[in-house]
This record gives structure tokens, C-alpha cells and sequence, in this order.
């Protein structure tokens, strides 16, 4: 017996997740029509709201409802610094540190032969044309101390460093192989501290 066309459509669009297979679709689509469908509207609306309001930040690249997002439009940043990081959580995060007052840049993902992913997919354009704009005099690198987060570091310095741009590395204070999301805010304040030139 087939299933509902709607339910079938529900389980192909699950398969969109990240890590969701075949079988875990029809466990998504069974539990949310049988087990919580309040949650499932919910779920919809969230959905549906946050693809028509949440776009880009024309500056720092990160998740805004506003052309530009409130920390890049707050004139209380220090904007001669930049720093670059992978993801919004990893701006969060260098946030709560309380050890870093400039502006962001968020890649939104690293580079990534395995999944396909190039310069063109993280638009490095952008982050060219950022890093050239205002009154940037340095960009500091915190991608995470992993094997693509160094090889997207590699790259950025490479690229940024023809146009005479001022390089910096965040410290290896990250435990090897450590993603930003898992150091203690004190390990990472320290590695910001410690940030060596690489231009
Ligand atoms: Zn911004």
C-alpha cells in the first residue's frame, strides 16, 4: 500500500536535513503527524517566518532580519579590526569572551573538498571586498584549529595577503584539532590575546 501523497512529499522534504536518511524521514514525518502535530505547525510557521525575514548582513555576513545587523550597525565597535570566523555561533561565542571589540566576518561554513565546498560556495569575494572596505587594517583568522579550518585559513591569507592586507592568526591556545565551540570561554579570550601576525 503507498502512503498519502502529501506524506510522501513530507519524508522527501525531510531528507533536505543534514544526516537524515530514508528511514529517519518516515520516523520525522510519523512522529510529527501522529505524536505532535502542535509542534508541527509550529515547526511550519518558524519556518516559513524565518525564510521570508532572515537574509544576510550586507557587512559582516552573519544571520540578520535588517540589511545590516545590529552589532555592525551599532558605531560602538572598533572598525579597524576584523575577524573572521566560520559560523554565527562562533561569533557568539568570541562575544561572550569579552576579548575581542571589532567588527566580524562570518564565512557561514569552510572550506571542504570532501563536501564540495570551494572558495566560490563561502563567497571569499565578499570577504575580499569587506576586508578592502572602511577602515579595516587587519584581519585576524579564528577558524577552528582543524584540518579544513586551517586549510580555509591558508587560503583566506593567501588571497587577502595579495592585497596587502594585515594577516593574523588566532592563537593555538585551541587545544589541536579544537573547534571553537568546544573551548571554555577563557581558553579563547587567551588565544585571541596571542594572535600572531601571518602577513
Ligand atoms: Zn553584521
Amino acid at each position: 500500500m503507498n502512503s498519502p501523497a502529501s506524506l510522501e512529499q513530507l519524508i522527501a522534504a525531510l531528507r533536505c536535513l543534514p544526516g537524515v536518511g530514508p528511514k529517519s524521514a518516515v520516523r520525522m514525518a510519523y512522529y510529527l503527524l501522529q505524536r505532535d502535530r502542535k509542534g508541527a505547525s509550529a515547526l511550519a510557521q518558524a519556518l516559513d517566518i524565518a525564510l521570508q525575514v532572515v537574509s544576510h548582513c550586507e557587512l559582516c555576513n552573519t544571520f540578520s532580519e535588517t540589511p545590516v545587523c545590529p552589532m555592525c550597525a551599532s558605531g560602538k565597535r572598533e572598525d579597524s579590526m576584523l575577524c573572521v570566523v566560520e559560523m554565527p555561533t562562533d561569533m557568539m561565542l568570541m562575544e561572550q569572551t569579552q576579548a575581542y571589540n571589532g567588527m566580524y566576518y562570518v564565512l557561514m561554513g569552510r572550506l571542504s573538498h570532501l563536501d564540495g565546498i570551494g572558495p566560490k560556495e563561502i563567497h571569499l569575494d565578499k570577504l575580499i571586498t569587506r576586508a578592502q572596505a572602511g577602515n579595516v587594517q587587519e584581519v585576524i583568522l579564528a577558524q577552528n584549529y582543524t584540518v579544513e579550518g586551517e586549510a580555509t585559513a591558508h587560503y583566506i591569507s593567501e588571497l587577502l595577503g595579495k592585497h596587502g592586507i594585515r594577516i593574523s592568526r588566532i592563537a593555538r591556545g585551541m587545544p589541536m584539532g579544537g573547534e571553537i565551540e568546544h573551548v571554555d570561554a577563557g581558553t579563547l579570550a587567551q588565544a585571541m590575546l596571542e594572535c600572531r601576525c601571518v602577513s
